[in-house]
Order: C-alpha cells, then sequence, then structure tokens
C-alpha cells in the first residue's frame, strides 16, 4: 500500500501518515507546508519531524508559523499573537499558552486528590523560553561536545573554530552532518544533539506548548498528563512533555504514531525517518 494513504488497522482505528494529517490541519489554520517549513531545508525538515507534533495540535493553542524561528523579534511577536497565562508553581512561574495552562492545571489538580503532584523541572525554564534560551542552551551542548572531541582526535582545532564561528543555521545543519558519523552533540554524547536539546528557535518551549516534569517517571503522573492532552512526543527527552489537546486514542489519526522505549510511550510524527543514536 502507498504510505501517501491513510489506512485502517484490525481494530478499526484510523492511522494517518503524518505528512497527510499535517497538510489536513494545516489547511484548517490557512497555513501552507511550504512557509513554515521549506522541504528545500534539510534542516528544517529533520526537525518538523523530530519535533512536529505540535502542528498538528488541536484548535484552541496556535502552533509557530515557522519550524525554525530565528531571531527574537519572530519569537516576541509570535508569542504576543498565540498569548499566555501564568502560573505560580510553588515558586516558580509557569507561563503556557492559555489552554495548555487549563488543561496542566486540571492534570494538577488530579494528581494532588491522589497525593501526588506535578512540578516544574528547572524552575520557570520548565515552560515558556524565548529565543535567546534557545540558544544559550544549544550552546550548552555544542560546546562541551566540541571540546570533547577535538580531544578524541575526531575534530581538529580548525574544523572546532570554524563551527564555532557559522551562523546558527549552519552550525545546526553541520552538527546534524556530523552526528551522521558518530561525533554525536546530546549531553551524553552517545546520540543526535536534538534528543538533549533543540535547535536554537526550534523549541517546542518557544511554542509555549511544551512543560518538563519532575515526576515523568511515575506512570500514573503520564496517564493523568495523557488524559489532559499532555503527551511525551520527543524521544529521549524524558521530561518533556507536549501539549497537543487531543485524546491519545486519536493521537494515530492525526499522524502520530506511537514508540515505547524502555516502558515509556512516545508519540512521534509518524513518518519513516532515522533516530541518530537511538535505532541501534
Ligand atoms: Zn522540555
Amino acid at each position: 500500500m502507498p504510505s501517501n494513504v491513510s489506512r485502517e488497522s484490525n481494530d478499526g482505528t484510523e492511522s494517518a501518515p503524518f505528512y497527510e494529517a499535517l497538510a489536513k490541519a494545516l489547511k484548517k489554520r490557512k497555513a501552507k507546508l511550504e512557509s513554515i517549513c521549506p522541504s528545500s531545508d534539510p534542516t528544517s525538515k529533520r526537525i518538523l519531524e523530530e519535533y512536529g507534533a505540535i502542528f498538528v495540535a488541536n484548535k484552541k493553542v496556535l502552533p509557530p508559523p515557522v519550524c525554525v524561528f530565528t531571531n527574537e523579534e519572530q519569537v516576541t511577536k509570535f508569542q504576543e499573537d498565540a498569548g499566555w497565562d501564568v502560573e505560580k508553581f510553588g515558586f516558580d512561574d509557569v507561563e503556557l499558552q492559555p489552554e495548555a495552562m487549563k488543561q496542566l492545571k486540571k492534570a494538577r489538580e488530579e494528581a494532588q486528590k491522589e497525593g501526588l503532584d506535578i512540578t516544574p523541572r528547572d524552575g520557570s525554564e520548565a515552560a515558556r523560553r524565548n529565543y535567546e534560551d534557545s540558544v544559550r542552551l544549544w550552546n550548552s551542548r555544542f560546546e562541551p561536545a566540541l571540546d570533547y572531541w577535538l580531544g578524541q582526535g575526531r575534530l581538529t582545532q580548525e574544523q572546532v573554530d570554524r563551527l564555532r564561528s557559522l551562523p546558527l543555521s549552519q552550525q545546526v545543519a553541520e552538527v546534524l552532518e556530523l552526528e551522521k558519523s558518530g561525533i554525536y552533540f546530546s549531553k551524553d554524547l552517545s546520540k543526535s544533539i536534538l534528543y538533549s536539546i533543540a535547535a536554537p528557535g526550534a523549541s517546542q518551549h518557544i511554542a509555549m506548548l511544551a512543560f518538563d516534569v519532575n515526576q515523568f517517571e511515575n506512570p500514573r503522573i503520564r496517564e493523568i498528563m495523557a488524559k489532559h492532552g499532555w503527551f511525551q512526543t520527543v524521544l529521549s527527552d524524558l521530561p518533556h512533555f507536549t501539549f497537543l489537546g487531543l485524546k491519545e486514542k486519536d493521537l494515530p489519526k492525526h499522524g502520530l504514531r506511537s514508540l515505547e522505549i524502555n516502558g515509556q510511550v512516545f508519540w512521534i510524527p509518524n513518518v519513516s525517518a532515522v533516530h541518530p543514536g537511538l535505532d541501534k
């Protein structure tokens, strides 16, 4: 069967390829894939296929107008358009798009009724981030990895200097290229940097649709989050939850497929893609 059409599985649940579901979702929002994520740009395609779940989120939230923001002004404009609510979780301010916040609060109340809790990991950085945050976090992985691979003799000083001097979009492209030969930039240097931190300007936190949860290891917490439309959608980023506002049983028809790693279920774009460092 061609991979570009929906198919129905034995149990009657419909599943759609990501690009088909995405086209539908964007059409409802009067947006076009080419202007959001030009297919001619391999970096933005890769980013879409790793973090693209937010683009099929329900209509009560606003996904970003681009796969990769390139400056702070663009991010500020988008965040103002989308709007956000602020809530105190303990001492920390959590900022999310209003519908995402509403459902997170419901999830937290449900957890608290059971004697559990849902709290932000790393304070206010757990939710909304700006462009500058995403660049700083990128560098927190990029820089140590450069030093490591230089020490290992896998990169020369010239290569390192050159990589540092590149404009960000080119830097990301070259890092992803190096990772194809096993020169990984994640925190533990064992997998793609994209499973450790988002490319600058591409974070779901910028979209204000992501929340990092301290209690991610508790299966009941994951269940409660899912019940309120929050799912793990970035492979290997365990504390990171994404607001989609959809029912879990409906995710396949919205172009997502589930992948279970060490007992945790990730909902990722239904594309045939390689996952550098994770496909063993
Ligand atoms: Zn996160």
